[in-house]
């Protein structure tokens, strides 16, 4: 059945993200307000500048409705998106969701030169699979906690995993052509 898979449109890389979940043939949809939201299936939280994502979502009121929906749906968050929705603040001008138990660090691979196309290395439904890694101001998960498994490594570093929910990659795949990651969001998570 086709699914309403939202994509938190405030700033940063959602066309992509619209393109991959119409590609998996379910229906996108841009979400700027709580109307929005409360049709979505799910939700994508794009990459981009997590302190501006903050302090538009503080802006536009939309903590609590994103909360309350994290209670209940899917969110994928990817790059800044992981970042809001991760448990330590790391020099946000407000807390994260908190709707994942990862601890992070921002920017971990240096600065927007450092940024780099790898093969990372994915383990989804008993599958290895290899999957272009892109990589761009990218964050590190420094810690998993309680409930959290890890999905995809680069070298020892873990960069994809979930709970039962939620789902988060520390990069860009929307900005490949494989769309295996939103199917398996799409599919499996929630
Ligand atoms: N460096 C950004 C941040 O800290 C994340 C970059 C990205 O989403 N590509 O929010």
């Amino acid at each position: 059945m086709k699914q309403i898979i939202g994509v938190l449109s405030l700033q940063g890389d959602f066309l992509k993200h619209k393109q991959a979940i119409e590609q998996c043939g379910h229906h996108a949809l841009y979400v700027r307000d709580f109307e929005n939201l409360k049709k979505c299936d799910k939700l994508i939280i794009p990459g981009g500048e997590s302190t501006t994502m903050l302090l538009l979502i503080e802006k536009l009121e939309l903590r609590q409705p994103l909360l309350e929906f994290g209670q209940t749906k899917a969110i994928m968050g990817t790059c800044a998106g992981l970042i809001v929705l991760a448990t330590n603040r790391e020099h946000l001008p407000s807390d994260p969701l908190k709707l994942i138990d990862v601890k992070i660090k921002r920017n971990a691979y240096g600065r927007q030169v450092d940024s780099f196309i790898d093969t990372v290395k994915l383990k989804l439904n008993g599958k290895d699979i290899d999957f272009e890694g892109v990589f761009i101001r990218a964050p590190k998960i420094m810690e998993l906690g309680q409930n959290v498994i890890p999905l995809g490594y680069h070298g020892k570093d873990v960069v994809m995993a979930r709970n039962e929910r939620i789902l988060v990659a520390t990069f860009h795949p929307e900005l490949t052509n494989a769309v295996t990651i939103h199917r398996y969001f799409i599919d499996k998570v929630g």
